[in-house]
Parts: C-alpha cells; structure tokens; sequence
C-alpha cells in the first residue's frame, strides 16, 4: 500500500470514529443546539432581526467537520459559519511550486506531501504546471507523508534532494528538531514555506470590516493544531484588539457546537475573550519547547499568501546559521519579494475571496463546472484541507440532513 493509499485510509478510519462519536453524543448535541438556538435570539434582539453573526473557522480541519457532520445545518440561518485561511497548501505561492518543477526537472528529487503533488502552477515550466506533471516529464518528485520519511530515503539512496516545508506552525517544530538533532543528511536540504496562522487571521477581519457591505467576522474558532505548538495566547490579539471571541477548538462536532455556544454566549454578555475549549490538548503557553526549538532555527519574514500577497511576519525561513540545510541557499534561488509578488490564481477562481471568508465555494462559476477534486483549477479544491474541496466531496452530501433530522431539528427553522 502506498503512503497516500495508508494516509487516505487512517482518515476514513478517523471519520468513521468521529461519526461515531458524534452520533454516541446526540443528547449533549441536542442541548448544544437548543442553547445555540436560544442565544441567537437574544442576540437577534439585541443586534436586530436580519444581522447575520459570521464566525470564521480558521483550519480546513474544523471546514471539515463542520460540512461532513452538517453543522450548517444545526444551527440558525443568522449564524454563518465561514471557512478560513487554514490550509497551507492553498496559500502557498505558485511561484514556489514553480521553482520545485523547475529543480525536478533538472534532476533534484522532490519531496513533497501528496496534496502539494497535484497543486497547479500559474505559469508552466517546460511543459509542467504541477509537480505531478513534472514527474510524468521524467522529473524526480516522491510523495511522502513527513520529513522523517524523506529524511530515510533521500539516506538510502544519497543523491541531491529537497523536502518542499509547507505548513504552519505545528509542522515547523518537526522540521527544528530534525535539524537540531542533525537528523537530516548532507544531500537533502529544507524549502521552509511554513506560514504562520495569526497574521493571516487579522488579515481576513480587516478586510471584511473595510468593507461595510461586508458581514463582519464576529468570532473566532481558532485552529486546535496550531495551538498546541503555539498556545492560546497565540489569539488574544483577536479578542484584545478586535473586541472579537475567540475558542480554541477541538475537532469533534461536539467541540465545534461547544465552541459556537460560547463565542454567542460570550457576544450576548458583549465580552471578548480568548478562551479554551480543546482543554484536552491546548495550553495557554503552548509547547515550550517547541516554541524554542522553532526560535533557534527559524527567522520570522514578510511573508506571500497565495491569491492574496504579503502579509507581515507571517512566514519562516531558516536562520544563517542553519545554511546548510536551506535549499534557497543551496539552489541560489530567489525567496519571493513584494515587487516581483504577482496575482497568482487563474482567471475566474475566487479562492483569494474563499480563504478570508468573504466568498463561498458555490459563489464561484467554476465550483463543480470546470473545478472540481478530480479536475482541480484553483489551488482551494487541491488539498483535503481546502475549502472547495470539503464543500465539493461532503457539502451535497446527506449526511447533514439525515443528522438534523435524527435531533428533530427541522421543525426549529422554518426555511429548513
Ligand atoms: Fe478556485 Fe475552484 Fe474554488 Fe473556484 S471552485 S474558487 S476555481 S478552487
């Protein structure tokens, strides 16, 4: 079985569990509802009938539990759940992919995880727009599920290799320690593209309060992952700047639905804070160590969002001291810079609108038309942590439905 083929299976494994899960709690998600229900209305009474109360959720892994368990469709229409920059392989440049192609083809083995392989590139190199393609060019490109694996075969075979580093912050202390402890072999250096998720979060709420047609973000679920690495005071900014609450959440609908009824709770009593409710996993300081590991190795930059350009501080590279292992160093490659940033989706995909929340998947012309998982144009219908994706592979499913059907739901909204 093929590491994609074992990665595919460990989550249909893990959706099962969850769904079990889920169902196992169907009382505690029934008091959940009610109280969410309850809370619009006193905030619809406060706020007047018709504003809309927009939560983003940050990570692709909430999207994803919120539209495989019909979460939508739980709650009341004044309450919009949206989707958030949370996938690193949406907001990863193309010019970046462009460079990996160009490094396979000349003969450099890739390595990259399996949602990157099939990301497509704006502009085309010798043919290629992905480095799938660029493997069906005779280009050096391997899937693999982590730098530990890259890490064992690029030791077996000791030909010039690089790890593509995409992700953000919880990924980053794996790539620190793998230096730190000089795990990785002199024919193998590091592309750190890792992101960091706050930046990115400030970003979306300004824009949609720029705009005053816009409904503004007025809570957060702020990713559970990251904030084990980074802790919840990662946040506060959002709830001490912005006035806006926010919960660090756990994956399970359970948590989500908890985690909706204190952002309404705390909205009702017009509090603002930063709370935790995914306690089993999440500090407020975070993983220290980690934390420090990632300081040593890893220097803070401006960094480019796909579809969207620089953001401040909101990417790692690696430090002087740890030349050795940065591919930029090594290939002399160029790092992006905002006068040679371009708008990099193609013509037609909204992901720069989808990822900040300010769009729908299906208020793109080419969702499930020209777009689709299994002919993919923007970068948001790529990976299973894209939005597109997840609303593309479980937003028509039944399941929705057949849950809010099983909590005698229905009769609550009168467009339902
Ligand atoms: Fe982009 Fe495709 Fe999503 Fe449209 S449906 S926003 S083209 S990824």
């Amino acid at each position: 079985m093929s590491n994609e083929e074992s990665m595919t299976l460990a989550m249909i494994k893990a959706a099962k569990a969850l769904e079990e899960a889920f169902r196992s709690n169907i009382e505690l998600a029934k008091a959940f509802t009610r109280r969410i229900k309850n809370l619009s209305e006193v905030l619809e009474k406060k706020y007047g009938t018709g504003f809309k109360f927009k939560i983003m959720d940050f990570c692709g892994t909430h999207e994803w539990t919120i539209t495989h368990f019909g979460i939508r469709s739980l709650i009341p229409p004044s309450i919009e759940l949206v989707a958030g920059p949370g996938c690193p392989v949406c907001v990863t440049p193309s010019y970046f992919i462009e460079e990996a192609i160009k490094l396979s083809l000349d003969g450099v083995i890739v390595y990259t995880y399996g949602d990157v392989y099939k990301l497509r590139s704006i502009r085309s190199i010798k043919g290629a727009n992905s480095l799938s393609d660029a493997k069906a060019l005779g280009g050096s490109v391997r899937v693999v599920p982590s730098i530990i694996s890259a890490i064992r075969d690029a030791r077996s075979h000791g030909k010039e290799a690089i790890f593509l580093g995409i992700g953000f912050e919880t990924i980053s202390s794996g790539y620190a320690q793998a230096i730190l402890q000089e795990m990785i072999p002199p024919n193998l250096t590091l592309m750190s593209l890792v992101k960091l998720t706050p930046p990115a979060m400030f970003h979306s709420i300004d824009i949609l309060r720029e705009k005053p047609t816009e409904s503004p973000i007025m809570g957060v679920i702020a990713p559970g992952h990251v904030s084990t690495i980074t802790g919840a005071k990662a946040w506060a900014p959002v709830s001490e700047n912005y006035g806006i609450p926010v919960v660090v959440s756990g994956f399970e609908p359970i948590d989500v639905l908890a985690s909706i009824v204190e952002i309404l709770r705390q909205l009702s009593r017009g509090e603002a804070k930063t709370v935790i409710e995914y306690t089993r996993a999440v500090s407020w300081h975070g993983d220290l160590v980690a934390q420090s590991m990632i300081a040593k190795v890893f220097e803070t930059v401006d960094d480019a969002w796909r579809g969207i350009g620089f953001l401040p501080k909101s990417g790692l590279r690696l430090r002087r001291e740890y030349a050795k292992y940065d591919a930029f160093r090594e290939y002399k490659l160029e790092d992006l810079i905002p006068e040679k940033w371009k708008y990099d989706l193609p013509p037609g995909c909204r992901c720069a609108e989808v990822i900040i929340g300010k769009a729908k998947p299906i208020q793109c012309p080419l969702f499930m038309k020209k777009c689709s998982p299994n002919t993919p144009i923007g970068p948001c219908m790529v990976s299973i942590e894209g939005t597109c994706s997840i609303w593309a592979r479980f937003g028509a499913g039944g399941l929705a439905d057949d849950i809010a059907k099983s909590l005698d739901l229905f009769k609550n909204f009168s467009n339902k």
